[in-house]
């Protein structure tokens, strides 16, 4: 009989005091994980910390995900305090829904700052303490707007497709180093980035091309996520898994044939 203790993992989740993030770090405990919770929202995050009811296996990190000098000061703080990180999970986002030509500079830079960058330097801040845990997988969250285009999403879905794409440059350079990169595009999930830029035209519009005619449930994407975090993927490195209801899947004639089936 083996007298070690068991390894309780550790894993970063980045814009965790609130929706799909804060889904994420209960799922990752519910399952004996160690979560480190970062979010720039300074007001919400130790309220999401309390509601986890687990302060030993929580660590709350206020920092923008965009500001590199606040990414690795939140990185040296996991480090100090559990000394290794199996899981990193860039999940902070940001939307903004106009049309090409009314998305002001500004706006198309704070989108890419906290989609793309972000995720870029949360990468790179955790990629040395991964290492000397021996690996690690980091998760980027992606959406169904980076596999497809649609009106309005020039800055968010530029940012995901990006963000797609960066998940391959990581999965193939740092594959060779033991860290897996996956990718996971959700279709619509009702959080309050969905509440805030999906009109009742657009939810109207969702019934007409998601075959399951329904948005996902934020346990719904944690589990994907969680799957992909765990030693169960281990062999899966570089891939986009769309947990979307079939969006992706989809291609003309599912609203002719809900009519047909009355639906
Ligand atoms: P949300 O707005 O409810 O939560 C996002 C969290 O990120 C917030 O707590 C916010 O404070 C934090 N955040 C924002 N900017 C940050 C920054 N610069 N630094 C640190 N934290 C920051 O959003 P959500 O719906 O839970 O979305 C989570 C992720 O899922 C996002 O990347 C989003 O693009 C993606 N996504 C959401 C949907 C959806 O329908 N809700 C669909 C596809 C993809």
């Amino acid at each position: 009989m083996s007298l070690t203790p068991p390894l309780q993992r550790v894993a970063l989740v980045t814009g965790a005091a609130r929706g799909i993030g804060l889904g994420i770090a209960r799922w990752l405990l519910d399952r004996g994980w160690r979560v480190a919770l970062l979010d720039i929202d300074a007001v919400g995050l130790p309220r999401a910390e309390a509601s986890l009811e687990a302060p030993t296996r929580t660590l709350a990190l206020v920092a923008d995900v965009s500001d590199p000098a606040q990414v690795q000061a939140a990185v040296a703080k996991v480090d100090a305090t559990w000394g290794r990180l199996d899981a990193l999970v860039n999940n902070a986002g940001i939307a903004i829904f106009k049309p090409v030509v009314e998305t002001s500079f500004d706006e198309w830079r704070s989108v890419l700052a906290t989609n793309l960058d972000g995720p870029f330097l949360c990468s790179q801040a955790c990629v040395p303490l991964m290492r000397r845990s021996g690996g690690g997988s980091i998760v980027n969250i992606a959406s169904i707007s980076g596999l497809r285009a649609s009106t309005l999403r020039v800055a968010y879905g530029t940012s995901k497709a990006a963000l797609i794409h960066l998940t391959k440059q990581q999965a193939v350079e740092l594959g060779t180093l033991g860290i897996r990169a996956n990718a996971v595009a959700p279709g619509p999930v009702e959080t309050e980035m969905a509440k805030q830029v999906h009109t009742p035209a657009i939810r109207a519009d969702y019934h007409d091309v998601i075959p399951l005619n329904r948005y996902g449930l934020v346990e719904e994407i944690a589990a994907a996520v969680g799957f992909l975090c765990s030693e169960e993927a281990g062999y899966v490195n570089g891939q986009v898994l769309a947990v979307d209801g079939g969006f992706d899947a989809a291609g003309v004639g599912l609203p002719t044939l809900r009519r047909s089936q009355g639906q």
